[in-house]
């Protein structure tokens, strides 16, 4: 049975890429943005090659390491409605916490919801006071790259002053020691006074 290259530390499982050398632009063909063409080393490598699928003359995929690089920058916009919780955003621009509640059970929900869940009746939107209480939480030490905040990452489940169902959010400047992030401990909303690119950054929860 063949090696699993997978878990042979010695091999390198993607080929190493060579130094890009820009070519000239009357050789790029039609592809305006191509900055280079190569070969790439076999990823499986010459280790393998007593496996027929592996020889060259017999690989039907060797082609397929035909490297173009190109350069590629990319901006996107993205256009989604924030719909009926609209509000709820808008009003954290202005430094204010809304939940909603229900006319007939009166359960106030944070996150806000246009239909109690359980009554079904349209619920009417109802300013919290920003305060409440550390119920669970979580330490990450390591967030996916894509999340620009430092770690430890604390997200914070919160029962808020003067709703009934839990909130979720990142808790920052808790300290230097996560022992005294305890849960029953007072959290209150905190605002952001820099610009932010989503409007869910535009608050955290920080200790009371
Ligand atoms: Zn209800």
């Amino acid at each position: 049975m063949a090696k699993n290259v997978f878990q042979d530390p010695e091999k390198t499982l993607y080929p190493k890429l060579p130094k890009i050398e820009d070519i000239d632009p009357k050789d790029r063909g039609m592809v305006k943005t191509k900055l280079q063409v190569f070969t790439a080393d076999d990823p499986i490598g010459p280790k393998l090659s007593y496996n027929p699928i592996n020889r060259e003359d017999q690989d039907p995929w060797k082609d397929f390491r035909e490297i173009m690089r190109i350069e590629w920058n990319m901006e996107i916009t993205y256009r989604h409605s924030l719909g009926k919780y609209s509000k709820f955003f808008i009003e954290l621009e202005n430094k204010k916490f809304f939940a909603t509640e229900c006319p007939k059970c009166g359960f106030v929900w944070a996150i806000p919801r246009p239909v109690c869940p359980d009554c079904l009746e349209i619920c009417k939107w109802k300013e919290l006071p920003g305060t409440g209480t550390l119920v669970s939480f979580s330490v990450s030490e390591f967030v996916p790259g894509f999340m620009d905040v430092e770690t430890p990452y604390v997200l914070a489940m919160v029962k808020m002053d003067g709703a009934d169902s839990l909130f979720t959010h990142q808790l920052r400047n808790w300290g230097t020691e996560r022992t005294k992030i305890k849960t029953g401990m007072p959290v209150k909303v905190v605002y952001t006074k820099e610009p932010v690119i989503h409007p869910m950054l535009l608050m955290w929860y920080e200790p009371a």
